[in-house]
């Protein structure tokens, strides 16, 4: 699976000329890929009708239940009812960012509520640089999966992302053997901490600026099952980086 995730980014004008431009993605109809685009929530309905149905469509962030006077968030209800099937949460940007903040548990309870009401999320974790240089980067990973992990009963539509904090917008991507490592230690503590199926079904994604030079290398290693993109999937050339898992 492939991602795009579009930030605050957009005006209409450049997102009808970026979506002209995925629209010409042709795959082949045993194409062992699926595509999601996450365009800011103002955008979404638009996206959804400029983009072909090769592209899924999500949001970036939900809130954590059922709406009402919760000003300026939108509820997984909302998401749904716009005909949009994913949303992105727990991403970074909203752990790390000083006026969000978001905790372990608020994720996990945007997750459970999210796949309550049938949307498909798609999770973030990632270590920040201070933690991987501190020997932490197994410890934080596997605390903020433990607490997705804890608010999911039926992983069907759970697709996890690895971020590493430090390769995200930096133009530092993982190396794929670094990417490798810890996608293998995630799936290995799913199989020990949820199951064996699990471990070996669920979609492990690496985000952190995968790009149309590094995509080919990184999507041979055989646990990194995608890519969630970001500033990449703003350019016409995503194409390149969706068909490295053509
Ligand atoms: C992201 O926003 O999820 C991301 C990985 O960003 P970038 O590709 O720009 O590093």
């Amino acid at each position: 699976m492939v991602g795009g995730n579009w930030k605050c980014n957009g005006t209409k004008e450049s997102i009808e000329t970026l979506c002209a431009s995925l629209s010409t993605l042709e795959l082949p109809s045993d194409a062992n890929v699926e595509v999601m685009i996450a365009p800011s929530s103002l955008h979404a309905t638009m996206t959804r009708s400029l983009l072909p149905e090769v592209y899924q469509i999500g949001v970036q962030n939900c809130w954590t239940g059922k709406g009402g006077a919760f000003t300026g968030e939108s509820s997984a209800e909302m998401i749904k009812d716009l005909g949009i099937d994913w949303v992105i949460i727990g991403h970074s940007e909203r752990r790390h960012l000083p006026i969000l903040k978001e905790s372990d548990e608020t994720i996990a309870q945007k997750v459970a509520y999210a796949l309550e009401k049938g949307l498909k999320v798609m999770p973030c974790i990632g270590e920040l640089l201070e933690e991987r240089e501190a020997g932490k980067t197994n410890e934080v990973n596997e605390r903020q999966l433990k607490a997705i992990a804890d608010a999911v009963t039926d992983w069907t539509n759970v697709v996890l992302a690895y971020e590493p904090v430090w390769a995200i917008g930096t133009g530092k991507v993982a190396t794929p053997e670094q990417a490798q490592e810890v996608h293998a230690h995630l799936r290995a503590w799913i199989s020990d901490n949820v199951s064996v199926e699990v471990a070996q079904s669920v979609r492990i994604l690496y985000g952190g600026s995968v790009s149309p030079k590094n995509c080919e290398e990184l999507s041979k290693q055989p646990d990194v099952d995608g890519f969630l993109v970001g500033g990449a999937s703003l350019k016409p050339d995503f194409i390149t980086v969706i068909k490295s898992y053509e």
